[in-house]
């Protein structure tokens, strides 16, 4: 498809988008620890993404925050729009697309160098690699900026990865001005790292798993609870909770939820976007949105005020039940310590969930590689996966998946009966 013909079919897609939310119907108050409040009759619509503030940084970010894990170098139109929409809320790290990411926001940011100064800009590195000075410098320089507006120690896995030596280089990097905040991500354990973030005082962010599946266990409530009364802003990430599955979970409660959506003139995924800003301590979403389509549809649901009533709260709720079974967490526990420790599963989900779920063989590809070779990985691991460069689609998808992960549980022994047999024995 062409770049005019991709923009006016995004053009026509968002209207359309924006348009079918208007068709709200009566609705009726929350359910558990979020209100929702009856729909009004024809709800507002913004004319950019909405903005809510980030802790206590005080500072104002788009609700719907701009994913750098794609090919920004080459979408250059796609930064374009988003900041057109108001999405200025825009994440990047050292890892993505092993520092690509960041060369095209900096590509962006030297065309328009207006635009720095709209852009809540945020990069991350992991610590494990050590030399954090340098490679935050390194960073910035491709970025083409003299400071982030927040950094963030990515995949962060405990608390106490967040030393004393951590906390004296980001107050050594804030005097230098290279960045105004700090805080952390985390994929693993996150519920524990929050709770240890809300003590320590001196973490002014955080980036975490939240979605419909996870959001109402009563630990992450007790988390995101403490967080708030601590100040520590609060960033959604993998919002649609993605599987290590590829096959299509949920039957009928899935068809139904979509079919009651449909009605209401939103999509399920734009639902399962709702339903975090429902919760107004969560300040933004982080979202991939590699392509217009993606990015239109979500940037819509963002300035659509629909509110969902509580049958979508419920048939939500219903359809986390139905599919808990096939999501991961990524607790970092349980099944490890099953394993006696010897196969990092929740890692492996992960890059499963990459490699299916998200169609991204070769990025489950490099953070498999990332992993295997992660600095205190010893001899036991993840096997990367081996992604042909020049296997059209199909192949690489096969590659991907008869090579490494799925092989590396089962080298260990590993025999796992899972619900609807994603592994093999
Ligand atoms: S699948 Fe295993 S690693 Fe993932 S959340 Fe469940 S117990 Fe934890």
């Amino acid at each position: 498809m062409t770049r005019k013909k991709d923009a006016d079919l995004t053009r026509r897609e968002f209207m359309k988008t924006v348009g079918l939310a208007g068709l709200a119907v009566a609705g009726a108050g929350g359910t558990g620890a979020i209100a929702a409040p009856a729909p009004p009759a024809t709800p507002a619509k913004a004319a950019t993404v909405p903005k809510r503030k980030l802790g206590k940084t005080g500072v104002e970010v788009s609700s719907l925050c701009l994913g750098g894990m794609f090919d920004t170098i080459n979408n250059q139109l796609l930064l374009k729009q988003a900041l057109k929409w108001g999405v200025t809320y825009w994440d990047t790290a050292e890892s993505y697309g092993n520092t690509l990411s960041e060369e095209g926001y900096g590509r962006f940011f030297a065309r328009n160098p207006e635009a720095r100064k709209e852009i809540f800009l945020v990069t991350k590195l992991e610590a494990k690699g050590g030399k954090l000075t340098e490679r935050l410098d390194k960073g910035l320089a491709r970025l083409k900026t003299d400071h982030a507006d927040l950094f963030f120690i990515h995949s962060l896995t405990g608390i106490g990865e967040l030393t004393p030596a951590i906390k004296d280089w980001a107050a050594e990097m804030k005097k230098a001005g290279k960045f105004k905040f700090f805080g952390f991500s985390t994929h693993t354990n996150m519920e524990d790292c929050l709770l240890g973030a809300a003590k320590l005082g001196w973490v002014d962010a955080a980036m975490f798993t939240y979605n419909f599946q996870v959001m109402n266990t009563p630990k992450m409530k007790e988390a995101v609870d403490a967080c708030v009364k601590a100040g520590v802003g609060l960033v959604s990430m993998k919002s649609q909770a993605g599987r290590p599955g590829k096959h299509e979970v949920g039957g009928e409660v899935k068809l139904e939820m979509v079919d009651r959506f449909l009605k209401r003139g939103f999509t399920d995924k734009q639902a399962k976007l709702k339903i975090i800003w429902e919760n107004p301590n969560i300040a933004s979403i982080c979202s991939q949105m590699p392509s217009l389509t993606i990015l239109s549809a979500n940037a819509a649901a963002a300035m659509d005020q629909t509110k969902l009533a509580r049958e979508e709260f419920d048939s939500l709720h219903r359809y986390a039940l139905e599919t808990k079974a096939d999501y991961c967490a990524g607790c970092g526990k349980i099944c490890q310590e099953a394993v006696g420790g010897a196969v990092p599963v929740n890692e492996v989900m992960r890059c499963l969930m990459y490699h299916r779920y998200y169609s991204e063989p070769e990025l489950a590809a490099r953070l498999s590689h990332r992993r295997a070779h992660a600095p205190g990985r010893g001899d036991v691991g993840l096997t990367p996966l081996k992604v042909p460069g020049k296997a059209g689609s199909r192949q690489r998808e096969e590659a991907g998946k008869s090579a490494g992960l799925l092989d590396s549980l089962w080298r260990h022994g590993v025999r796992i009966i899972y619900p609807r047999g994603i592994f093999p024995g």
